[in-house]
């Protein structure tokens, strides 16, 4: 029997929706070989929004997202919008989604495909087979704990606080999905903390540690931040999936994308409790080369699977469109932003149209 999903397309803007053109076929081509149905609604969100709205992130987009199985995003923002007040600027649009579809946690793998290695700044020894998963905490941790602002105490002396604060609520529902995340990868979980200096990362620690014997099958180890920078530059390898905090999951997770070396390339999904997730590329709207058909398309295609693998349970189906990926590269068709020496460079819509070719074959 087919199985039929609900999925809400944001493509944003500048090469948003190029890159989602790209997706979108691919997703059909899939659909077809896995006996799945897609039914994809475009909706507004960003500076598309704002033009024709007046703001970023409509109700009509969000009601939509909301009553749909899963949320493509591509990028927003743009020149265009840069200088308007906070509330209406594009990342707004961006913080409300998440914000009202209780988004709470961010996946990001970093994974080197071997034909891509040389894209990275470190060794080939050090980064070749690099595949880790950082689980960051999206919506509780220092940015957005209260009391939080600049207070003028009596002597007119400024002081800025921020509060970090987690619950045990909050950490728990994270840990789960880091523990989960691990079981569908290597089985190897690390959580990182500050536990030698901060009594919320003591608790984040207990209870993690506390979780873990519910996970008999995943190996747990815990790390402290800085030590866990420098094992990344220093040993990335050791890596399976990492679980951590808001802030230290915003540096971490983009200190080991960096290993990759790409922006082009790099999905992210983020999680609710059951609800629907948003998946998109890390990388912005680069409007230095918008309607140029010059985007790479594979993060969007990759955010495609992800949707597949942790939004929709369809792993055989994520399976075929990242090994698709590695084939197009193992070929040698190559985006502007990751050519190299004897390879084949191709636009946007000739990357969809090579994937296509691979998949059909
Ligand atoms: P960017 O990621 O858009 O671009 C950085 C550089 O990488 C540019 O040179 C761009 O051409 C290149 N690049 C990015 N994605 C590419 C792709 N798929 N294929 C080929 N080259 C690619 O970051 P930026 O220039 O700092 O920001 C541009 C706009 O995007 C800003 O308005 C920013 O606010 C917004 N932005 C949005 C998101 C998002 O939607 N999640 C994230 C970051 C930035």
């Amino acid at each position: 029997m087919t199985q039929k999903y609900h999925i809400t397309l944001l493509p944003g803007d500048g090469i948003g929706p190029e890159i989602m053109a790209v997706t979108v076929e691919v997703l059909q081509v899939i659909a077809r070989q896995f006996a799945l149905e897609f039914d994809f609604t475009d909706a507004l969100v960003g500076g598309a929004a704002i033009d024709a709205t007046g703001e970023p992130l409509p109700e009509a987009t969000l009601e939509k997202c909301r009553n749909s199985d899963g949320v493509l995003l591509a990028a927003i923002g743009g020149y265009k919008w840069d200088n308007l007040p906070r509330h209406q600027r594009p990342e707004t649009g961006l913080l409300a989604l998440r914000a009202g579809l209780g988004l709470f946690a961010n996946l990001r793998p970093a994974t080197i495909l071997p034909q891509l290695i040389d894209a990275s700044t470190l060794k080939r020894e050090v980064v070749e087979g690099v595949d880790i998963m950082v689980v960051r905490e999206l919506t509780g941790g220092i940015y957005f704990g209260q009391p939080k602002g600049i207070f003028a105490a009596e002597t007119g002396v400024k002081r800025g606080v921020n509060t970090m604060a987690y619950t045990e609520g909050e950490i728990d529902r994270i840990a789960k999905v880091g523990f989960e995340t691990a079981q569908k990868r290597q089985g190897k979980l690390c959580s990182v903390d500050k536990a030698n200096v901060l009594d919320v990362s003591q608790l984040w620690r207990d209870r993690v540690t506390a979780m873990g014997s519910e996970y008999p099958d995943v190996e747990l180890s815990h790390l402290y931040v800085d030590n866990a920078a420098m094992q990344l530059v220093r040993a990335p390898k050791q890596f399976d999936t990492i679980v951590t905090s808001n802030m230290f999951g915003d540096i971490l997770s983009d200190a080991a994308a960096m290993l990759t070396g790409s922006i082009g390339m790099l999905p992210s999904a983020s999680l609710g409790a059951d609800g629907t997730g948003v998946f998109e590329p890390v990388h912005g709207s680069a409007p230095d080369i918008a309607g140029q058909d010059k985007a790479n398309p594979l993060a969007q295609v990759l955010s495609g699977a992800m949707m597949l693998r942790y939004g929709l349970k369809q792993s055989a189906a994520a399976d075929k469109i990242e090994q698709a990926v590695s084939a197009v590269l193992e070929v040698g068709y190559r985006t502007g932003d990751i050519m190299s020496p004897g390879t084949r460079q191709v636009g946007c819509r000739g990357m969809g149209e090579a994937l296509i070719q691979i998949l059909e074959s």
